[in-house]
């Protein structure tokens, strides 16, 4: 995997008023220089940097007065986001969750605590949507090769593949901290919540560099907090499934936002389109649904929970979110979602109603 390190840049340069002292107090006296100096005093600004980190652009947006803290901040946060990736990256066969999908069937594998933790998040979300997330369909999204080696698997090997995606029999013991798959061929893969529970991460670093408001944007999962440098909230866009552009925005200070999308990783065939989300029962692309946008306190439940309802379509989806909103389950405090089915009917959950700016004209609700 290549790491492009890019500095791109809001205000990052140094104001130099040396020479702007000296001839102002030459010439005119104590109250246009003490106007000067004001005006001097360098005013928080965003700060932005994109790195290639987990197959995908992150990029992390900071505010800050100090352009070298501002680096530093966002120097820690890529190399923890780089350190979670070689924990979990199926591409990396050196990575811990790579090594417990190695020794499926053979013995259970030593990992990282926070690799335990993702998996415990995992099998949470699985329970919660009553097995719609399961990242045992590890096998079957490796066949269906998207989007590097891209092809249509036939019936009988989709169905040889079954018996392997049964997350119930996985063991995880938290207290040896190790992981087992009972079956060789096993094979998780943490794809659907893997880049929020880095955002998640990401956050802590920044703010123990004492960061006070930001982005931090992993493909299409996004952390924010704080606000911008003039105190108005951060402008969080969800993309359009079918063109490009946003479909609707909002405005953000805390929390974090998720899509998933059929439009995010496919093929065409015959004018049929193949996605990277499949359905656990069928592991064919689940049909019926273009986007799912979840918004939550944490990125690796908005993560998790886009994919998962995206699994379970537009209605039963729905129900989900309406359900989990109202448990008062301090994780959903604050969740809501937006729905845009096969036909591009949009359903936004009760609470976001109102708080979205719409590309075009307000849409239909399904
Ligand atoms: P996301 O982009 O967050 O929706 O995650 C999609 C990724 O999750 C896919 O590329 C697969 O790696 C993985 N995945 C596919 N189907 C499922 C599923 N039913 N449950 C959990 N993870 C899945
Ligand atoms: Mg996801």
């Amino acid at each position: 995997m290549n790491r492009v390190g890019k500095r791109i840049v809001s205000g990052s340069g140094k104001p130099s008023c040396k020479g702007e002292w000296a001839g102002l107090a030459g010439l005119v006296g104590v109250f246009l220089l003490l106007g000067a100096l004001a005006g001097c005093v360098q005013g928080p600004q965003v700060y932005q940097r994109s790195q290639v980190l987990m197959g995908t652009v992150v990029t992390l947006k900071v505010v800050a007065r100090d352009p070298e803290r501002a680096h530093q901040a966002m120097e820690a946060t890529f190399r923890e986001i780089r350190r979670l990736e070689q924990l979990l990256s199926t591409y990396i066969p050196e990575s811990d969750l790579s090594r417990v999908n190695a020794y499926a069937g053979l013995h259970p594998v030593r990992v990282a605590p926070e690799v335990m933790e993702v998996l415990q998040d995992a099998l949470e979300v699985y329970r919660i949507t009553r097995g719609a997330f399961n990242i045992a369909v590890g096998p079957a999204v490796a066949r269906w090769g998207i989007p590097d080696h891209p092809r249509v698997p036939s019936r009988e090997e989709l169905a040889s593949l079954r018996p392997m995606v049964d997350l119930e029999s996985v063991v995880l013991d938290p207290e040896k901290g190790t992981v087992y798959l009972p079956r060789k061929g096993m094979r998780l893969d943490v794809g659907g919540l893997g880049k929020g529970f880095a955002s998640d991460r990401a956050y802590q670093v920044l703010r123990r560099y004492g960061i006070q408001g930001g982005i931090i944007a992993v493909a299409g999962d996004l952390r924010v907090f704080g606000h911008r440098p003039d105190g108005r909230p951060w402008k969080v866009g969800i993309r359009h499934p079918r063109r490009e552009g946003w479909l609707a925005r909002l405005d953000m200070e805390e929390g974090a936002v998720s899509t998933s999308g059929d439009y995010e990783r496919y093929f065409m065939l015959n004018g049929i389109r193949y996605h990277h989300i499949l359905d656990p029962r069928t592991l064919w692309p689940v049909r019926g649904i273009q986007s799912v946008t979840v918004l939550a306190t944490q990125s690796v439940w908005a993560d998790a929970l886009a994919t998962g309802v995206f699994v379970l379509g537009p209605q039963e989806g729905a129900r989900l979110i309406e359900s989990l909103r109202t448990s008062r389950q301090p994780a959903f405090r604050g969740l809501e979602a937006v729905i845009v089915d096969e036909k591009g009917q949009i359903w936004v959950s009760p609470g976001l109603r109102g708080r979205l700016e719409w590309a075009g004209d307000s849409p239909p609700g399904i």
